[in-house]
This record gives C-alpha cells, structure tokens and sequence, in this order.
C-alpha cells in the first residue's frame, strides 16, 4: 500500500498521556468496565468514535472569530445556506445542533403511525426517531452488505428488489420516505453505489414517494464512488457528490462527521410545505430558524468545515489512513471487515477471543483489554451493545457478530498513533488467554451502549 502523507502539518498540539498500568487498571474498574464511562483525560489513544471529534483547520478557526452572535439573520446563517445549497443543491437548508435533532424534527413532522420508513440500514438514533413516531424502520441491506468477508465494493447499497416489493405492497399512504445512509455507518462504513442510489430513487418516486439521505459521511461516499464505480474515475468528489443529491429529495445530516466540526447538522428539502412545517418545530425546540440551536461561529466552522471535507487530497488520505489501520491489525492476526470502511476498520471479537462465550460479551472484554494494555479506547458492536431481552416474549434479540469498532477522528492521528495500536494488539495477543468475559451488572432500557456496566467473570 502506498503511505499517503497527512496533507496538513500541525499547528497547535494538544499533549496526551499514557497511564501507568496501576492507574488504568484502577480507571477502568470504576468505569465498570464500560469505555464511555472513562474521562477522556484517561485515554491515550481515542477511537471511540468519529462523530464531532475532528480537528478544526486554522480557517475553520479563524471564521470562529468571525462568528456574527445575532440572534437573527446572522452573517454566518447566510454562508451556511450558501455553502450547502452549493453542495447539494437542495432548496431549504435548516441548522440544528446536531444530525439525531435533524432527525426528531423531520420524522416528527413527516411520519404518523404505522408508516414503514425503508433504508438501506438505519443508524441507531435514525431508528429510535422513527420508532418514537409508532412507525416502523426497516432495513433493507443487500446480501453482501450482511457479509463481514465478501469484497463487493458498495456492500452499503439498498436491495432493490425488496424496496420494490415493498413500495408495491404500502405505496406512499403508508410509506411517506425511504431513507440511505451515506456511507452505512451501523454496517461498516461501506458505501452505496450512485447506479444503486439512482435506482432507488426511481423505485419510489415512481410511486411518489421521497428519498431521503442519512448524508453524515457523502463526501466519504462520493470517494468511494470516484475510486470505485466505472466512469467517476474522473470526476470531482464534489461533482459526484451533486449527483448522490440530485437523485434525493432531502437530507438529514451531522455536521460532527464529514462537516470537519465538533458540533451542529442540518436538514435539506426541496418540499416547501414540508420545510415550512419542519421550521415551525424548529422554533420550539432548537431555535430561530436562522441558528437553530448554534452558535454564529458554529455555522460558520461548519459551512468552512463542509468545503474542506470535500477536498481531494483530504478525502485521499482519510480513507487511505483507516485502510492502513485495516491492514496493520490484519498483520497482528485479526480480520478486519473486509474491504475497510470510509471512518472505521471493524474486526470480530469472537473468533479473536474463542475461548470467551458470546454470552461473555468477547468484543467488550477485548475493548477492556485495549484500555488496559494501552491505554486505547474503542467502541463495541456487538452483544453489550445491542442485544435485548423483548420484555413481551422474553426473547433475546442478539446481533449476528459481536464487532469492535476502531473509528479514525478525522486529522488528529498520525500514522505513528496507528502503529501503537497495533503494538498494543500484539502484546494483548501474547496473553489472550487471560482475557476475562464480562457479566452485566446494570442495563438501562434504551441505547444501552452508554451506560450498562459489567463485572468480570
Ligand atoms: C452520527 C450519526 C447520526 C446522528 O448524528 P448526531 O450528530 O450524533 O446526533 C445519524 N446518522 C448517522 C449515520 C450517524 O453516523
């Protein structure tokens, strides 16, 4: 693989620190073993997530100064819209703080009871808005995408067939909007292709119905499609990304993702009503509709932050960076999701753990190895997080794999951070057999992943 280098050279640092071992065993246990309960502080290394935890340029921090703090009309509202129509070339562009309020507001004003919202795969928050409405969120996934190992190049694309069947069966009274996620975060950080996305749109506007985009990664999808699909090879990500637009009737997105800044989203419409509607909501329970819950100086990191997210060498190294992390854990002995995803590489716990039941949560107890080893933190997929006892039939409803997931803040690792991670890994993999699985002690009811706690078995 080629080394691309990072095309930025750091202006300011913020120093970091490795526990002793003593102090992290000590941090961890009052963690509970749960990751999102230790202090940032106590972390070394930090791919808990992507989401709002990318480095500002010195523009974006510039414009920060330059933030107009009106609470109407403000200088940096109208650079926002400007930039985002640009973007994508939707009509209504309205702030939020950031993309789950994006989704609250639409879903709220969209949907009604009973209606079936399709989507290639919904991300958690998506779900849960949709499902607060009494409306049910289905995936629709092609085959390959359900595949940890298969290198089909768009394993986030929409099973078409299954979309028609079912646009047939509900039409538009019971199906308002489908939805895509750019790239499918919840199934790897794999991308939809533009045939893929173009004939989804024409399988529900035939019957009148939106298409609607989960757009919190497109500048990392148009990548995938300039690198990956016949005849973009030429093109600019950000003509592609036009393209992705053209075929959608709206968008909701987080701006802490391919926005480069650590707050804010928006959502997009061309509908009228529908965008009149959305922003009488807005005034509720965000703000005027020319803030929307942000700050002047926040629109405008986020509309300098949106342009810099579609620049091409960026884009080159970013998705390059999260392969070489695919690539070098591969080396120590894991299997990571194959092909790597635009923001994170995604290895299975069980098969790295056998000797640790499922029931044992394999992928939390490897997160709490990291921590302890070097002081990483990263985020589990799997049992801990998803699987739920269905309070009527007492099932439990369990994921196919139980996943870590290592996400890349954008522009704050260097290659030699990634290099440590795998170090750590190799020395964890030295004495795997002591690894402990965990047994949970608290579970909340919903999105359990933030605060269930375990003990070690
Ligand atoms: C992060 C994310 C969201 C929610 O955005 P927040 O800013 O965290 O509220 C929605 N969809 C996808 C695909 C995401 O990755």
């Amino acid at each position: 693989m080629k080394i691309i280098p990072e095309p930025y050279k750091i202006k300011a640092v913020e120093p970091i620190r490795l526990l002793s071992r003593r102090e992290r065993e000590k941090k961890i246990r009052q963690a509970k073993f749960n990751l999102f309960k230790l202090r940032s502080e106590d972390v070394y290394i930090d791919l808990l997530t992507d989401s709002g935890t990318s480095a500002l340029s010195d523009n974006q921090w510039a414009g920060l100064l330059q933030g107009d703090e009106a609470y109407a009309g403000s200088r940096n509202y109208y650079h926002f819209v400007d930039t985002i129509k640009e973007i994508t070339g939707f009509e209504h562009i309205i702030p939020v703080h950031q993309g789950r309020a994006a989704e609250n507001l639409l879903f709220t004003t969209l949907l009604k009871k009973g209606d079936i919202v399709p989507s290639n795969t919904h991300f958690d928050t998506t779900r849960a808005n949709i499902e607060r409405q009494g409306a049910t969120a289905l995936d629709l996934l092609i085959e390959e995408g359900k595949s940890f190992d298969s290198d089909y190049p768009f394993k986030g694309n929409m099973d078409l067939e299954e979309l028609r069947r079912l646009v047939k069966k509900y039409g538009k009274k019971r199906i308002p909007a489908g939805t895509m996620t750019v790239t499918n975060n919840s199934g790897g950080g794999q991308p939809a292709s533009m045939e893929n996305i173009k004939s989804a749109s024409r399988i529900l506007h035939r019957h009148g119905i939106k298409l609607l985009f989960d757009a919190c990664r497109y500048a990392e999808n148009a990548h995938f499609i300039k690198k990956r699909e016949p005849g973009y090879a030429r093109r600019s990500v950000k003509s592609i990304a036009r393209e992705m637009f053209s075929y959608a009737d709206g968008c909701t997105m987080s701006a802490k993702k391919d926005g480069l800044s650590n707050i804010g989203g928006f959502i997009a419409l061309n509908d009228g009503k529908l965008a009149t509607d959305v922003s009488n909501l807005l005034i509720l329970l965000e703000g005027f509709p020319t803030y929307g819950g942000l700050a002047g100086r926040d629109l405008e990191a986020i509309a300098r932050g949106l342009r810099e997210g579609l620049e091409e060498d960026y884009l080159d190294f970013r998705v390059n960076q999260v392969a070489y992390l695919g690539r070098l854990l591969e080396e120590v002995g894991l299997s990571p999701m194959n092909p790597t995803g635009g923001h994170a590489v995604y290895v299975e716990a069980g098969g790295y753990l056998p000797h640790i039941p499922r029931k044992q949560f394999p992928a939390q107890a490897l997160t709490v190895a990291l921590y302890r080893e070097g002081g990483i933190r990263s985020c589990e997929f799997g049992g801990a997080t998803f699987t739920q006892t269905d309070k009527k039939s007492g099932r439990i409803r369990s994921v196919p794999m139980d996943l870590v997931r290592f996400a890349i803040p954008r522009r704050v690792y260097t290659h030699s951070h990634l290099d440590y991670v795998a170090e750590v890994f190799t020395e964890v993999g030295k004495k795997k057999d002591e690894v402990r699985g965990l047994r949970i002690v608290y579970e909340p009811t919903r999105l359990r992943l933030f605060t269930v706690e375990f003990e070690e078995i």
